[in-house]
């Protein structure tokens, strides 16, 4: 990997165009930086994501940010992973960060990253350090070190190995490099302000000792860099504009500027670090670690399991990138933390499918009905649109005949006030099809279970013709029973019963849902569905979205829900 940049010809290749309408204070600063000719005129900015898990929906925020910014000024936007802690990572995750970056469309080109190498580079700006009297070896052990470093109201106290010669110093974390010392027994610190009321610039720690394999570098190190030195580092060597990174790291931000000013780099990049709310979600929990245990423990399938906030999960689950993207260009960008509703990204699915899933029908806890005046051996195909919001997807031919399946819950025996669906001796009609009128229910002797219904239909009503038409008050979807395929669906509801698992200190394991998950195994869909591609989506007709699940083999159809019809967002902005 050749990651020497050519500033010449960069800054040849990539003037930024100054953007009419910034829709963020992020770009309030970008057009202002741009007015006042900062940065020769080049916008350039980074997603560095930490190999040590799958990306979330928070990640897909800074990606949607910091690649539509180079989008909106024709700048760049680079890929880096952030690998300086061999512990954790691994190449399983750099895998699927990239292929989930792509999916959500965006591409970096040749400008892929690793922290990892730039090691070398990072040991020489630390003897740089050195050198210049601005970094020391200190011996301290990390107890003594967090005891030193005082408290917002008391000034820290200064390492007793703080006044080391440059020339010690140099040779120490030489020594350090090559693996003289034990893990934990020396690190290399910067040397600024133990009285500073910013416990960031007390003296912050540059390089730890910690032997592990490193999925790039191998065995090569024993000693890695602490992100607060590697990143600016890595942001001035890649030509990076601005640095777009959340909150919690304002107060690291004149540490970010001291390393940048304190160290001779190449091609004189001064980047800037800006902050931004992390987007915190309803429902769920956002943070690699806590996903991680959640795989590991087995509380959901996997990492890229539907209820999982990772964006394989949403992927599976069957979001679109686009309604991913819409949802992220909704919440916008703010300076203070706040969380979002999940109902708000679930309404964004929604508007996409509603305009671009087909219709079909499909039956999730099936009722047969025997119509007792149809012909035995009939088939007849009906006309049935594939989507009203799109009449130029046409229509499809669907079997009707003397036996079909309808809901459970579309009859009772004994209906209430408000039920208009079918119940003995009422008339409902079947969407595409006749209007239909229960005579009997055959149950189960023994356990006085409902086994099927008896009906008739009126071949006068049929759908779409000019026959007299009654009107009747519910419509109800339904499928042929000996046409009809098997399938499996899969419902999903929140992964966690709590708004905030997290609430006042709670584990958020203690708040997980048992009831996150619900299978049907049982359930009959169209036969217009027996090709339907994995990954294709559909609006089964009062049910909700669903979307082809990779489990799906030659025998056994597939489907999870992305979302119910219900729209719990639009109903609450209608009440507002
Ligand atoms: P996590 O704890 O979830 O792993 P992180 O910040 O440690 O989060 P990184 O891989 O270091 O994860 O993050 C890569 C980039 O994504 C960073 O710039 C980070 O600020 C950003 N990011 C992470 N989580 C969110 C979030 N919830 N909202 C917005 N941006 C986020
Ligand atoms: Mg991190």
């Amino acid at each position: 990997m050749n990651n020497t940049i050519n500033y010449d010809k960069v800054r040849e290749l990539h003037m930024a165009v100054k953007k009419q309408d910034p829709s963020n204070f992020i770009e309030h600063v970008i057009n202002k930086d741009l007015e006042e000719n900062k940065n020769d005129g080049r916008v350039h900015t980074r997603f560095p994501p930490e190999p040590n898990g799958y990306i979330h929906i928070g990640h897909a925020k800074s990606i949607c940010l910091n690649f539509g910014i180079a989008e909106n000024y024709q700048g760049l936007c680079n890929l880096r992973f952030d690998d300086t802690n061999p512990s954790k990572e691994d190449v399983e995750y750099v895998d699927s960060i990239k292929e989930d970056v792509r999916w959500l469309g965006y591409d970096w080109d040749d400008r892929l990253y690793y922290a990892s190498d730039y090691f070398d580079r990072l040991y020489d700006y630390a003897g740089q350090l050195i050198r210049k009297g601005l970094a020391y070896v200190d011996d301290l052990s990390p107890d003594e070190i967090r005891e030193y470093r005082g408290t917002l109201t008391e000034p820290g106290k200064e390492s007793p190995y703080r006044s080391r010669s440059a020339e010690e110093n140099a040779l120490l974390f030489e020594k350090m490099k090559a693996g003289e010392y034990k893990d934990g027994s020396k690190v290399l610190r910067a040397k600024i302000d133990m009285a500073s009321g910013n416990l960031n610039m007390r003296d912050p720690v540059l390089y730890r000792i910690q032997r592990g394999t490193h999925h790039r570098s191998g065995d090569k190190w024993c000693i890695y860099p602490m992100y607060d030195f590697a990143h600016p580092i890595s942001d001035a060597l890649e030509g990076i504009t601005h640095s777009i990174c959340t909150l919690e790291f304002e107060d690291h931000r004149p540490l970010y500027n001291w390393i940048v000013e304190n160290i001779d780099i190449e091609g004189d990049s001064r980047p800037k670090q800006i902050e931004f709310a992390r987007l915190n979600l309803s429902h769920t929990v956002m943070s690699k670690r806590k996903l991680r245990q959640l795989v590991e423990e087995g509380h959901v399938r996997g990492w890229n399991d539907p209820r999982m906030p990772t964006v394989s999960g949403l992927r599976r689950r069957g979001y679109t990138p686009e309604s991913v993207k819409d949802f992220c260009e909704r919440i916008g960008v703010a300076k203070g933390n706040s969380m979002v509703d999940l109902a708000l990204l679930e309404h964004c699915i929604r508007q996409d499918l509603n305009n671009n899933a087909p219709r079909v029908m499909t039956v999730l806890r099936p009722l047969k009905i025997v119509f007792e005046n149809y012909p035995e051996g009939q088939v007849e195909m009906l006309e049935a649109e594939n989507n009203p919001e799109k009449p130029e997807t046409g229509s499809r031919q669907i079997p009707f005949s003397k036996e079909i399946y309808i809901e459970k819950d579309d009859f009772l025996e004994e209906p209430p006030k408000k039920f208009f669906r079918l119940a003995p001796g009422r008339e409902v009609r079947l969407k595409h099809a006749y209007i239909i009128k229960c005579k009997e229910v055959i149950k189960d002797e023994q356990t006085g279970e409902i086994l099927e219904l008896r009906c008739t239909y009126d071949p006068e009503t049929k759908s779409g013709t000019n026959a007299t038409v009654r009107k009747v008050k519910g419509t109800l979807h339904w499928v042929s029973a000996s046409h009809a395929i098997d399938a499996e669906v899969r419902l999903y509801n929140h992964l966690f019963v709590k708004e905030n698992p997290e609430e006042q200190g709670a584990d958020f394991k203690d708040n997980l849902n048992p009831d996150s998950l619900e299978i049907l195994p049982a359930c009959k869909v169209e036969s217009s569905l027996k090709k339907a591609a994995v990954s294709s989506r559909y609006q089964f007709l009062r049910k909700g979205y669903f979307c082809v699940d990779p489990d799906t083999t030659e025998e056994k159809l597939v489907f999870n829900r992305i979302v119910s019809l219900k729209d719990t967002w639009a109903k609450l902005q209608k009440n507002k």
